[in-house]
C-alpha cells in the first residue's frame, strides 16, 4: 500500500506521516517512511540543490526537472522495491506537490508537470493521498526554519493550497481531505481508519 501525505507548508504532514508509520508498525506491518524531495542519497542531494537559498531564483523548468529527477530515483530505488515486497510505503509529499507548486503556483501547467512526473515514476500513483488542508497563513506561521521555497509570499502558498483542493476534487476516490483544524490525535485516527480499511480490502 502506497500512502502520500500532501498539503501546503506547515500543514503537519511530517507529524502525521510519522504517527501513521508508528501505528502500523505497532500493528506488525513493515513500513517504509520516506519523504520528497529526497528519500535516497541521490534524491537527497537533489533536495539540497533545490532548497538551498544559495540558488534563489532557480529557473522554474529546471526546478520542475530536478523535482521529477529526484522522484524518479526515489521511486525506482526505494518506493517500488518496498511495495513489491509488501511493505506499506508512507511518503511525506509526492507527485501532487509538483503539480501544485511547479505546475500551478509557478505556472508551468498542470498537464506538462503531471506527464513529466508520470514518466519519471513509470506511472506510480499512491493508493491513498491524504491532503492536510490548512490555510496558507496558518501553515506558514508554524514553519520555524524557512527554506528557499517557504520564503515565497503567502499569496504563492495560497495558490498552492487551492491547487491541492482542486486536485482532490478532480479525483475524490484517491484522496482523503482533512481540515487541519482537528487535533493531532483526531487527524491521526481519521487517517489510520482509512488506511486500515484499505489494508483489509
Ligand atoms: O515538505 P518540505 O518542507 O520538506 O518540502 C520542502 C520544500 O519544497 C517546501 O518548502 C515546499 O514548499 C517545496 N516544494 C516545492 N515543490 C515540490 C515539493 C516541495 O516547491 N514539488
Amino acid at each position: 500500500l502506497f500512502v502520500a501525505f500532501e498539503g501546503g507548508d506547515g500543514a503537519g504532514k511530517s507529524t502525521q506521516a510519522r504517527a501513521l508509520a508508528a501505528a502500523l508498525e505497532g500493528a506488525g506491518r513493515e513500513v517504509v517512511l520516506t519523504r520528497e524531495p529526497g528519500g535516497t542519497p541521490a534524491a537527497e542531494a537533489i533536495r539540497d540543490v533545490v532548497l538551498t537559498p544559495q540558488y534563489a531564483g532557480l529557473d522554474a523548468r529546471a526546478e520542475a526537472l530536478l523535482f521529477a529527477a529526484s522522484r524518479g530515483e526515489h521511486v525506482a530505488r526505494l518506493v517500488r522495491p518496498a511495495l513489491e515486497r509488501g511493505a506499506v510505503v508512507i511518503t511525506d509529499r509526492y507527485l501532487d506537490s509538483s503539480i501544485a507548486y511547479q505546475g500551478i503556483a509557478r505556472g508551468l501547467g498542470l498537464e506538462v508537470v503531471e506527464q513529466l512526473n508520470l514518466w519519471a515514476t513509470r506511472d506510480l500513483l499512491p493508493h491513498l493521498t491524504v491532503l492536510l488542508d490548512v490555510e496558507a497563513g496558518t501553515g506558514l506561521d508554524r514553519v520555524t526554519d524557512p527554506n528557499r521555497l517557504e520564503d515565497e509570499p503567502t499569496s504563492f502558498h495560497a495558490v498552492v493550497v487551492q491547487a491541492f483542493r482542486d486536485l482532490a476534487a478532480r479525483e475524490p476516490g484517491r484522496y482523503l481531505v482533512i481540515p487541519a483544524s482537528g487535533s493531532r490525535e483526531e487527524i491521526a485516527a481519521t487517517v489510520l481508519a482509512r488506511v486500515q480499511t484499505l489494508l483489509a480490502d
